[in-house]
């Protein structure tokens, strides 16, 4: 099966970026969000984006063009009945998420492939809340979508292989690697990336060192290109502490415990770059 139309449900970071690497390879996509605004300002955005690499010459101003006219905003979620791939990427939450799948198993055809962007939520649950689990899959893009070149693949307990090889293929023409991962807690990437985040964000609660030092070590000392605090702002600390307790509740090991922190930051509204504030302030 090829992909030719999809829907991408939630205009946030994530979705706004998958949004625009499927419009970009070709792809009528449908982009999906609670709130036309949020929709009109992601494709003001992804308009800003494909604006700086056409002066970078990446591409020309028809590409851009062509991109544009295939993203189609949509807050009805009934455009998913003409899709192939739909890819949800709403909040880190399994009961909003789970109310989402279960919509879209009514709404679409059953060759349709129902994907998550979900960062560490279980893929075998997500597809219990469907009649088609064969055909649900765990697509973790990276972010800034754009530009990372991974794609972790997971696998429910139940998604077909005919499924993995469709997302496969269709990750490789969006230019992505991608990489197939068990259905386990926070699957690889945010099972390694979290504790690393975490334990800055204690080593900040104990005094340990300031902002700009734990950043500093990890880019200077380990060559990261930027510091896990810094990092934590880009993702969304809401989305950090989130992804924490599902992998505590999920291995039921203190080793995943959220640091005080990071609670106190979000219960403060500061979530990171998105909201203006976070460890550092954001413009
Ligand atoms: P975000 O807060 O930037 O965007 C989420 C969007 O979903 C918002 O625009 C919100 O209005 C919309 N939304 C919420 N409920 C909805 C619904 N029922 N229907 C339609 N739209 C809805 O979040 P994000 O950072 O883009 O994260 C989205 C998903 O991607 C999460 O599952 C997250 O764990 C995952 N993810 C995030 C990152 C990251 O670096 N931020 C990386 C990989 C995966």
């Amino acid at each position: 099966m090829t992909i030719s139309t999809a829907m991408v449900i939630g205009a946030g970071q994530m979705g706004g970026g998958i949004a625009q690497v499927m419009a970009q390879a070709g792809r009528k996509v449908y982009l999906n969000d609670v709130d036309q605004t949020f929709i009109d300002k992601r494709i003001a955005f992804i308009d800003s984006l494909l604006t700086k690499d056409i002066s970078k010459g990446r591409i020309t101003e028809d590409d851009k063009a062509k991109a544009l006219a295939n993203l189609i905003p949509t807050t009805s979620l009934d455009p998913a009945a003409e899709c192939d791939l739909v890819v949800e990427a709403i909040v880190e939450n399994m009961d909003v998420k789970a109310k989402v799948f279960s919509q879209l198993d009514e709404l679409c055809p059953p060759a349709t492939i129902l994907a998550s962007n979900t960062s560490s939520l279980p893929i075998t649950e997500i597809a219990a809340h469907t009649k088609r689990p064969d055909k649900v899959i765990g697509m973790h893009f990276m972010n800034p979508v754009p530009v990372m070149k991974l794609v972790e693949m997971i696998r429910g307990i139940a998604t077909s292989d005919e499924t993995t090889a469709t997302v496969r293929q269709e990750a490789i023409d969006l230019g992505k690697t991608p990489v197939e991962v068990r259905d386990v807690p926070g699957f690889i990437s945010n099972r390694l990336l979290m504790i690393m985040i975490n334990e800055a964000v204690y080593s900040l609660y104990e005094g340990v060192a300031t902002v700009e030092d734990i950043d500093t070590v990890m880019k200077l000392g380990m060559n990261h290109p930027m510091g896990p605090l810094t990092l934590a702002d880009f993702i969304g600390l809401d989305t950090c502490l989130a992804i924490m307790e599902i992998m505590h509740e999920g291995y039921g090991d203190s080793k995943y415990r959220p640091c005080p922190l990071l609670r106190q930051y979000v219960k403060a509204g500061w979530l990171g770059k998105k909201s203006g504030r976070g460890f550092y302030t954001y413009a």
